[in-house]
């Protein structure tokens, strides 16, 4: 991908049109037809045949009192995409004439908090969609939400003889829940504990995956991935498994590519790998039914639809098609009878339902400002100045170079004291006057000097969010995933602005530099309106619902934000289904081992003994210890 480092933005050209607004933030090729604009200018969530816009349910929650910021969910979209999945491959199985089922599994991992799981296990009965669980506390989760008897429990990850009796309870309850064996150790903890409390397993094998897989997750193949078992240690717990009886037992295959797979080619290549094993596993005589091609499915971010790890290059039905039709042809070849099909979407699940919302506290703009004719005119000054005199396309290099030596002279002198503050601001001034024009004289020039490329991006204003990147979105800090972002209201004026985005946790981790671009891949920079006197400017990060809840940290102590649930009804109105507070200031001190009672009766102490020392009156001491209670019971973030 390559950097964009400018673009001109169209002021006084000709008039500004919600389509340009469209095609800027590339919203129609990344929001799968979930979001769009209206021709007010707002970003509204579709679903239903109707629109909402986001501004309105940002209003809404004002007038709760939940404040920004707010990762919002939209209960529709989950729902729409659960939908989508399942007749995806149910149109697929019908049009090749595939002689089994579909049968889907929620990762828990993926998005783990209460409200989620819930809504999959309520939208996901009429499919009968399972989970997918890796521990002990996804497995109770799972048990504890599922209802639909008949539901499939896949568990992975490492089982100990609790974690298998969970299951093998949930098989007596009625759920197809497999036993994936990853580790030769397991097996014989999985016969113990069925024969000990007399009930039968379903047992799956994951098998270790030396497909190779393009894009940033997947390690999880290869022949030194960490999951699943070799073909050696296969034959050990095929033979295991007949030395006990107990071969009917093993039914289902597990093959999990890795996550985000951006090719269709490295799916299909290791579907192939796949029903090679699971056609030997038949000739060994096991009773096989299921195959598990696990996740990998992918979310277009980027909207480019090409085989990058941030994109992908096939829709959903192309994915559908392209399993449904190469189990088909390769069973056939073998005369194997159709399997049922499982996948573990997790990702492409539940990513598109949440939106993170947050308001602009503030800008930096990196513009010079007019100075009186005689501040200029101090002698100090006479080098920067002369630079004016000669800036012409043609000497532009020399400008640029000029103005920083100059510059820097100034910043020397002024440490030797031989220049005072002001002068020294001037000088910064002038500084600041020379890049904006060079930066101005470039959008008319064919070529631009190398050195220069990266300057319109040291000029972008900085826009400070009220949001923390660690706490909402720790994989744009952790992997450098890219999440599409702009302004959700405005949008029928030009945005003027060129900006870089920094979070309010004064980390210098914790900025946003590199944006999705729908021409050149990424920016540097993101355009945005000017702010508005007394008027809150509220942007948006979207395609958020998959893996950035859990894996955020309390960087600075900020904690969970406030979460907002929402359902679109079909006359365009809409219901807060749920709120949920974020964490207060007592929560996440209390998160790090402070006792929020102990912290107020120390303020006390503190206070008191102010009173008796008479710095304060006993009526101030009541006032601050107000304030103190009332800030440890209040939200972490910058409130309004
Ligand atoms: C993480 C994981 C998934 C989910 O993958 P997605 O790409 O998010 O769909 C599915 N199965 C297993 C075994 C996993 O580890």
């Amino acid at each position: 991908m390559e950097q964009r480092t400018s673009r001109s933005m169209a002021s006084g050209h000709p008039p500004w049109t919600i389509e340009q607004a469209a095609d800027l933030y590339g919203i129609h090729r990344w929001a799968n037809d979930y979001f769009g604009l209206n021709s007010d200018g707002n970003v509204t969530a579709k679903t239903l045949n109707t629109q909402v816009p986001l501004l309105d349910i940002i209003h809404g929650m004002a007038e709760r009192d939940l404040q920004m910021p707010v990762l919002l969910r939209i209960e529709n979209i989950l729902d729409a995409q659960l939908c989508r999945l399942n007749e995806a491959f149910r149109n697929a199985i019908d049009e090749c004439g595939y002689q089994n089922r579909y049968r889907g599994v929620y990762p828990i991992k993926v998005n783990q908090q209460a409200q989620v799981v819930e809504e999959i296990a309520d939208f996901g009965a009429r499919y009968q969609h399972g989970f997918e669980v890796g521990s002990k506390p996804e497995m109770i989760a799972a048990l504890s939400t599922l209802k639909e008897p008949g539901s499939l429990i896949i568990c992975n990850g490492y089982k100990d003889a609790e974690f298998i009796e969970l299951g093998l309870n949930a098989v007596q309850l009625g759920f197809e829940c497999y036993f994936v064996v990853e580790t030769p150790t397991e097996l014989p903890i999985i016969l113990e504990r069925s024969r000990a409390l007399g009930i039968e397993p379903l047992i799956g094998i994951r098998a270790k995956m030396t497909s190779a897989v393009s894009g940033h997750w997947n390690s999880t193949s290869g022949d030194r991935s960490v999951f699943g078992l070799t073909s050696t240690q296969m034959i050990h717990a095929v033979d295991r498994l007949r030395d006990e009886g107990m071969l009917h037992c093993l039914k289902l295959l597990h093959c999990h590519l890795g996550s985000q797979i951006p090719n269709i080619r490295d799916i299909r290549s290791g579907i192939v790998e796949a029903c090679r094993y699971y056609a030997d596993l038949v000739s060994e005589g096991a009773a096989m039914t299921h195959l598990d091609l696990g996740g990998g499915l992918a979310i277009d971010y980027t909207g480019a639809q090409t085989n990058d790890g941030q994109s992908r290059n096939y829709s959903l039905e192309e994915y559908c098609e392209g399993i449904v039709d190469t189990l088909k042809t390769s069973f056939d070849n073998c005369g194997i009878a159709h399997p049922v099909i499982i996948t573990e979407s997790g990702r492409a699940t539940v990513a598109y339902s949440s939106v993170l919302l947050f308001n602009v506290l503030d800008v930096t703009t990196f513009e010079p400002v007019a100075l009186p004719a005689a501040d200029i005119e101090r002698p100090e000054l006479k080098h920067l100045r002369d630079v004016f005199s000669y800036l012409t396309p043609e000497r532009v290099q020399e400008c640029y170079n000029d103005a920083h030596y100059y510059r820097d002279e100034i910043r020397e002198q002024f440490k030797f004291g031989q220049i005072d503050l002001r002068t020294r601001s001037i000088a910064e001034n002038l500084f600041l006057d020379i890049l904006q024009r060079i930066a101005n004289l470039m959008d008319s020039m064919d070529r631009v000097p190398p050195d220069l490329e990266g300057l319109r991006t040291s000029l972008a204003d900085i826009y400070y969010g009220n949001f923390s990147l660690f706490q909402s979105l720790p994989d744009i800090w952790a992997i450098e995933q890219l999440f599409p972002i702009m302004p959700v209201h405005r949008l029928q004026e030009a945005p003027t602005r060129q900006a870089v985005l920094a979070d309010i946790t004064c980390d210098c981790d914790g900025k946003i530099d590199r944006f999705i671009d729908p021409w050149e891949g990424t920016a540097a920079t993101l355009p945005l309106h000017p702010l508005k006197e007394g008027e809150e400017y509220y942007l948006g990060v979207f395609l958020v619902g998959a893996y950035q809840e859990i894996l955020g940290d309390l960087h600075n102590l900020f904690g969970d934000t406030n979460v907002v649930s929402v359902r679109l009804n079909r006359d365009g109105s809409f219901d807060f289904v749920k709120e949920i507070y974020g964490d207060s200031i007592a929560d996440v001190l209390s998160y790090v081992e402070y006792q929020p009672k102990e912290l107020y009766k120390k303020f006390r102490d503190t206070a008191e003994q102010a009173v008796k020392d008479k710095r304060i009156s006993a009526s101030d001491r009541q006032r601050m210890m107000n304030t103190f209670n009332a800030s440890l019971q209040g939200y972490t973030y910058y409130e309004r």
